[in-house]
């Protein structure tokens, strides 16, 4: 049997790259302390500071948004009503989801966005209305999301938008970046993405737990979270790329967060420098909505609805 380094009761978890096995009651208390650990390290926000996370439903969202409010921050939640049905009901299951996390925390506003309602059209009509988002509308979702998390998060005035992305989640964005020498997206995959011309302060303090521990977590504090994965996510490169990395863990435990952190440590230490990044970029605001954009005229968002006529007038960011 493994025991709790801690306690000496029986561990329930046993982090291979950490040499940490722990019992529950003490992972817990380990895993919430490593967030707060992250977010003094990387200096994302502080105690007297309102943050909004984003949450989609998911066990990293809302273990997410749990963690922070037992840490006694102010966060709130932004759902996003993408419309997805896919068979499975996922955003009418991802929305029950998150409703019944809001409702042991009344205390806390839960901002709730439907595409349909808001802007007329769910994320799949809109796929298929629009040319960029035929066959898949990924595309279009990224963007759309993007620009209503960035919208509720100026107007709501919170210093920061907290994305429940984990260590698996960003060690495949960094191989797909790096497969691909992605110079200008290496320069902005960081766990803050400072504020600045429009855009709000962007934050990842689960940037350093692998998957399996946030689902550990979001089990042992019995949070409800919607398993299956959205519908159109299947078949996406960087599921491709997760399932390369986690062979290459498999046979090496540790080699996932070192790929990252270390990437991490070499920009800190001023040895990858690209030029390109988020503060070379030239933004100014859109006409019509105002949230900034690179394109003359409206932003990508405002011209997807633009294009209404003939669907071809879209091009996104
Ligand atoms: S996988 Fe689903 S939620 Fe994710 S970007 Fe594609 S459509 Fe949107
Ligand atoms: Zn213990
Ligand atoms: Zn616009």
């Amino acid at each position: 049997m493994m025991r709790c380094r801690k306690c000496g009761q029986r561990a329930v978890i046993n982090m291979r790259h950490h040499r940490l096995a722990l019992c529950e009651e003490h992972y817990l208390e380990w895993f919430i302390a490593q967030t707060q650990r992250a977010i003094e390290k990387y200096r994302m926000f502080r105690r007297e500071h309102r943050i909004l996370v984003a949450v989609s439903g998911g066990k990293d969202s809302l273990s997410l948004w749990d963690v922070l409010l037992q840490l006694g921050y102010e966060a709130d939640g932004l759902y996003i009503g993408l419309g997805i049905d896919g068979g499975i009901g996922y955003s009418d299951v991802s929305l029950e989801k998150v409703r019944a996390f809001h409702e042991r925390h009344p205390e806390r506003t839960l901002h709730i966005v439907d595409m349909k309602e808001t802007y007329g059209e769910s994320i799949p009509d809109l796929a298929r209305r629009t040319r960029r988002g035929r066959g898949k509308p990924c595309a279009v979702c990224g963007l759309v999301k993007r620009h209503i998390m960035n919208r509720v998060a100026l107007e709501g005035g919170y210093f920061a938008l907290a994305t429940g992305h984990n260590l698996d989640d960003e060690a495949a964005v960094l191989f797909q970046n790096v497969l691909h020498w992605q110079t200008g997206y290496l320069a902005r995959q960081a766990p803050v993405l400072e504020e600045g011309g429009g855009l709000a302060r962007k934050v990842k303090p689960f940037c350093r737990f692998y998957e399996r521990e946030v689902a550990a977590y979001a089990l042992m504090r019995g949070i409800d979270y919607i398993y299956d994965e959205c519908p159109y996510a299947v078949g996406a490169k960087t599921i491709y790329y997760k399932e390369l990395l986690n062979q290459l863990e498999l046979k090496s435990p540790g080699s996932k967060h070192q790929f990252y952190l270390q990437f991490l440590e070499a920009r800190r230490r001023g040895l990858i420098t690209f030029a390109g990044g988020q503060e070379n970029v030239d933004l100014h605001p859109c006409e019509r909505c105002g949230q900034p954009t690179t394109a003359p005229g409206l932003c990508a968002f405002c011209r997807l609805w633009e294009g209404q006529a003939d669907g071809a007038a879209v091009q996104l960011l």
